[in-house]
């Protein structure tokens, strides 16, 4: 057991050191700020739990922001996924915002830094400012136009705003060093002309705030204590400081973590919109993506993920977290909850030839694995003619193979053993059905003689059969590190060309009833979520969660 009272990361370390000396009185006001770019994904799961774990933690508060600075990739659709999915993981916000909202109050802030001297518009070029950058052993050099007037300079950044000048003709810099050995220091833009409209402001404006310059002021404007990001934003820090000293505003900690990365997985809103526009999903919530949307489409629980967010911890390096350590965490979170059914997901005929033609035998078999009440039960028929799973049947099986061969017996799963006796073979020599006794004395599921029968496997009964589309998904990239991509590719080379595969499977009768959003651990096979849009009364379609076999356990031993 851990001390529940010890500090569970060094962000948590840091709180608590803030709490101590008072900082900031003992609040703790943390925010989320997804760009309305794209759906949130597993990594930003790891970012929301963070964040809205640590206020709730220190009885704290957390806002939503939306950071709606650049109106050329942001859209309401993105906006309301968002919503949708942060409330879905289980949170809620203290406030909804918008960067957007503050563009009249960054503008002022803007003026007052040109008339501290602290900002100028610049009339170099996009490719210019870079040239002039310098690089990590070379300083920058000054713009020509870095000695403007303060005069001159408010003139011309109104003008800016009113739309005088074309794209890409001017911007406003912070004046701060350009011989900096921090590269971010040197004359950053603060704004650039960009003559779009956006999803909220209209035509308000035609100049727009970069990332810099309006993240910090944002979390400023909204007394956010703690400002946290990912460790990309370790060397813009310096800058996020520089920009509230020079206001002398509330000052905000930002304090960076270890992003999450996943093998076999591209975390990155710009790669999975190339997927969606592509067409190589279905959509962001296809089932093999990464999305938070596309996880509740598959059948992950909001639970699950919470789980593994705390399972993965927070770090200050980078790393590569195994699929299989997240796959590990969703078995977990099933175990309990799902009640078993056995369905055939590849149908191979068995026919029990001593059996009687027109009876049904009903087990009551346990739909969990300890039924504490009638209603865990459920009824299972046997018949004369059932379906099992064609790799359960081998003509000529290798050693050790414990199921159904001739001559071997095998126990069919809740019901009785039985003894395969030939097979039937169409003209192509596949098998199309097996024949088998079975053992009357056995049934319930022992033999009365005690011998052994190494193998069992689950059945369904050919006429009591449901038959239903079942969707098997694989990793959408069949590499570790889909990033590493053959010379002259990127990504998308990467992509598994098996990653959904779907068959008509055989469920057992007590599955005809199933609810759109049930999910069920298949015996033997995996966990499955009847699909929530496409299943219909009477015909559920369901998607594979995760199979059984736990390749991160294996690993640990
Ligand atoms: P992407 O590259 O996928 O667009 P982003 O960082 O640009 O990601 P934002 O919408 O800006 O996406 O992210 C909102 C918040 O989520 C940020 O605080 C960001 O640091 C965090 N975040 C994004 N990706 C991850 C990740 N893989 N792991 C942890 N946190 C992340
Ligand atoms: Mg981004």
């Amino acid at each position: 057991m851990t001390d529940s009272t010890a500090p569970k990361s060094f962000i948590h370390e840091i709180v608590e050191e803030h709490n101590r000396t008072g900082r900031f009185g003992g609040r703790v006001h943390t925010r989320f700020p997804p760009e309305p770019n794209g759906y949130l994904h597993i990594g930003h799961a790891k970012s929301i739990c963070l964040n809205f774990g640590l206020a709730q933690h220190y009885g704290g508060l957390t806002n939503l922001r939306f950071d709606d600075t650049n109106p050329t990739k942001e859209e309401q659709e993105y906006i309301d996924a968002i919503k949708e999915d942060v409330r879905w993981l289980g949170f809620d916000w203290h406030a909804e915002l918008y960067a957007s909202d503050y563009f009249g109050q960054l503008y002022e802030w803007a003026v007052e830094l040109i008339r501290k001297g602290l900002a100028y518009v610049d009339d170099l070029s996009p490719d210019e400012i870079r040239a002039y950058r310098g690089s990590l052993t070379e300083p920058g050099r000054n713009s020509p136009h870095r000695g403007r007037s303060i005069s001159e300079n408010l003139d011309l950044f109104e003008r800016m705003k009113a739309g005088e000048f074309d794209e890409e003709s001017r911007v406003l810099r912070a004046r701060i060093d350009m011989a900096s050995p921090i590269i971010n220091l040197r004359d950053p833009v603060m704004y650039r002309i960009l003559k779009a409209s956006h999803p909220r402001t209209g035509d308000a404006w035609c100049i727009y705030p970069t990332y810099d310059w309006a993240h910090g002021q944002s979390d400023s404007i909204e007394g956010i204590t703690h400002s946290i990001c990912t460790l990309e934003f370790e060397n813009h820090r310096p800058l996020y400081e520089w920009f509230i000293q020079s206001l002398g505003i509330h000052a905000p900690q930002q304090i960076e973590f270890a992003r999450l990365n996943l093998s076999h997985t591209v975390v990155s809103k710009r790669k999975l919109l190339r997927l969606v526009n592509e067409g190589h999903v279905s959509g962001w919530d296809d089932p093999r993506m990464p999305t938070l949307s596309g996880l509740r489409r598959r059948g992950v629980r909001p639970e699950a993920l919470r789980a593994f967010a705390e399972r993965i911890g927070v770090a200050k390096a980078n790393s590569t977290i195994d699929v299989a350590l997240l796959e590990h965490t969703l078995r977990e979170d099933l175990e309990d909850s799902a009640p078993r059914a056995m369905a055939v997901l590849r149908p191979l005929k068995v026919i029990l030839d001593n059996f009687p033609e027109d009876k049904v035998e009903w087990f009551d078999v346990d739909f969990y694995r300890h039924a504490e009440n009638r209603e865990e039960l459920r009824r299972v028929p046997l018949t004369r003619e059932i379906y099992i799973e064609q790799d359960d049947f081998m003509e000529n099986p290798p050693p050790k193979y414990f199921r159904l061969a001739p001559g071997q017996e095998v126990r069919l799963m809740n019901a009785c053993l039985a003894a395969c006796t030939g097979v039937e073979k169409d003209a192509a020599g596949v098998v199309t059905a097996v024949h088998c006794t079975y053992d009357p004395a056995s049934l319930g599921g022992q033999a009365p003689d005690g011998r052994r029968v190494k193998g069992t496997i689950h059945w369904v009964s050919a006429p009591h059969a449901v038959p239903a589309e079942v969707r098997l998904y694989n990793p959408l990239f069949a590499v570790e590190n889909p990033e590493e991509a053959p010379e002259g590719e990127d990504f998308i080379a990467n992509l598994n060309p098996q990653s959904l595969e779907v068959v008509t499977a055989l469920l057992e009768p007590a599955l005809a009833q199933v609810r759109p959003g049930d999910r069920y651990q298949f015996v033997r096979s995996g966990y499955f979520f009847a699909d929530p849009q496409d299943s219909a009364p009477g015909k559920p379609v369901f998607n594979r969660i995760v199979g059984l076999r736990d390749s991160w356990a294996k690993q640990q031993k």
